[in-house]
């Protein structure tokens, strides 16, 4: 980074993965988002974020006893929020809304600034109830308080912002307000648009194309969301359905995907958006006072004994998992750690698809699996796949567990306590995978996919393993057999053999998984390189 004075940044982002307990967060754009405030602090960057406070956040989902998953919401009350005495105001339906503005600096991180809805005055108290709740409308609600109020808050306080960092598309309405504020000052529309270009910036987090929000045009002029601009302008900005994504990639002067696959994965995806910025790669990164047992990384640089090291962080995670699910694993044989949001590219079930190979080695117990994740609360799709995972710990019930509701306590134990951490998704549809990281620097051995951040660090047989060869194909019944050969391939016939046979071997892999990755995958890499590639004008 340049010695120069560093430019003040306004980061959006729809949820902040901070601490278990505060539920700001649903998966891993929070959880990036989160590392993200604390490694700025850790380095005192001028970095201000941006969120909105979650009465409910995301979902609790419990199993029920018939196996599937149920989703509960409570009323969370935080006493250690300051109120910052200011509140904002944005129309929604033609309804004003007043968003109060906390500060939250509680967790190592930059002050945060959340927009709360929920109060007396509010006849739309609602809006900042559910992270990733509801749809339509109410999304449209929430990004109007995420965006326009965000801008507005960053006046009310007094801060004076550089650049507008949108960390996804769910802050694209930022610009709406940015452009408005110039054109009351006397710019015309196109000039409003081109300025504030130029202090904007966006990060794509999806290559799923639905995964990449989109809107009917009038929906959003319903709800208030053009914010004094025409329908023919917003078109122009986000098309017609208006994409979030699109929308971003159009209002910033650059963008970028989260790992050096998905830069290009992304570069192809959007190939056809007329007028849009560049999309470069910034590989994602994890804050390691968070995710890293310091006992491990003690181990590692005092050059002691990393596996009597790991073999105790293991234990803890084994009578976590007893206290959580009354299952005892053995702390001897192999534990394959798999936690993930339960989509169906991630295929977090392909490791059963051929039960003649794997069934051996789980009724044995030479192989155990330890599961978690949850199902968007309107997805029945990924339902169905926890429902099936919790059958396996049924069929299975000395070596598959499923842990309930995933949160950052579970995994920040199983990042820790496994001994391999298996990524399987369908190549290149895992934008970056951070918990992969967190594993790595803990000296749990990658067993992925080269997918996201992967083929990055990888060095097959060295510091983890690669599961097949990059192999890839639109028909995914070819990809899922092919995929499955080479996980039954990678993980019976070079994993488990090191595992039981080569001990020493295997701790020369730990070691060289966190040699390998505990610089290179930290927030101070990544930081600096928005600063010097994204920030920082050139
Ligand atoms: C690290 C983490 C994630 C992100 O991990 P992925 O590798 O992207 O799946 C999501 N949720 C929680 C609770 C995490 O700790």
């Amino acid at each position: 980074m340049s010695d120069k004075k560093l430019p003040t940044v306004a980061y959006f982002s729809m949820e902040y993965g901070l601490d278990s307990d505060f539920k700001m967060y649903a998966g891993g754009l929070g959880i990036l988002a989160g590392d993200y405030i604390k490694g700025a602090k850790d380095i005192d960057a001028p970095i201000v974020p941006i969120g909105l406070k979650w009465k409910q956040g995301y979902t609790d989902q419990k199993i029920g006893d018939d196996g599937r998953p149920y989703d509960s919401y409570y009323n969370y009350v935080y006493d250690f929020l300051e109120d910052t005495g200011v509140s904002v105001t944005v129309k929604v339906r033609e309804t004003n809304v007043i968003c109060k503005v906390w500060k939250c600096d509680q967790f190592g991180n930059n002050p945060l600034y959340l927009l709360d809805t929920d109060i007396p005055e509010n006849g739309d108290a609602w809006i900042t109830g559910q992270l990733y709740g509801w749809f339509g409308e109410e999304r449209i609600a929430q990004e109007i308080v995420l965006g326009i109020g965000g801008v507005r808050a960053m006046r009310a306080l007094g801060i004076e912002i550089d650049v507008y960092h949108f960390n996804e598309g769910h802050a694209a309405l930022a610009a709406t307000e940015l452009i408005r504020e110039k054109m009351c000052g006397g710019s015309s529309f196109e000039e409003a648009w081109k300025a504030t270009r130029e202090e904007v910036v966006f990060t794509t987090h999806t290559p799923i194309k639905e995964g990449n929000e989109e809107h009917p045009l009038g929906r959003l002029e319903y709800m208030g969301a053009y914010n004094g601009l025409t329908r023919d302008q917003m078109e122009r900005i986000g098309g017609s359905p208006f994409n979030m994504t699109v929308a971003g990639l159009r209002l910033a002067r650059i963008s970028n995907g989260v790992a050096k696959l998905h830069g290009e994965t992304s570069n192809l995806m959007w190939k056809e958006v007329a007028g849009r910025s560049p999309i470069i790669a910034i590989t994602n990164a994890i804050h390691t006072p968070t995710w890293v047992d310091e006992r491990i990384t003690a181990a590692y640089e005092q050059n002691g004994d990393l596996w009597a090291t790991h073999m105790e962080i293991k234990r803890e995670l084994l009578s976590f998992i007893e206290k959580r699910t009354s299952i005892s694993l053995n702390p001897d044989n192999l534990l394959i750690g798999f936690s993930r949001r339960a989509a169906p590219y991630k295929r977090s079930d392909l490791i059963f698809s051929r039960p003649d190979l794997i069934e051996p080695y789980l009724e044995d117990g030479k192989v155990q699996i330890v599961f978690s994740g949850k199902a968007h609360p309107l997805d029945d799709t990924g339902k169905k796949i926890v429902t099936n995972l919790v059958s396996m710990m049924k069929k299975y019930p000395k070596s598959v567990v499923f842990l309930e509701n995933y949160d950052m306590t579970i995994g920040a134990k199983l990042t820790r306590g496994s001994d391999i951490w298996l990524n399987n998704p369908r190549r290149p549809l895992e934008a970056s995978g951070t918990s992969g990281m967190k594993a790595a620097m803990n000296g749990v051995l990658n067993c992925s996919i080269l997918d996201g951040w992967w083929p990055e660090a990888c060095i097959d047989g060295e510091n983890g393993w690669q599961i097949g060869d990059g192999f890839q194909t639109k028909d995914f019944e070819e990809l899922d057999r092919h995929d499955s050969e080479a996980l039954y391939d990678t993980l019976l016939n070079r994993v488990l053999p090191v595992y039981y046979d080569n001990r020493s071997k295997w701790v020369e892999m730990m070691r060289k998984s966190i040699e390998t990755t505990r610089t290179e995958f930290a927030t101070k890499r990544m930081l600096e390189e928005y600063y010097d590639l994204m920030y920082i004008k050139g």
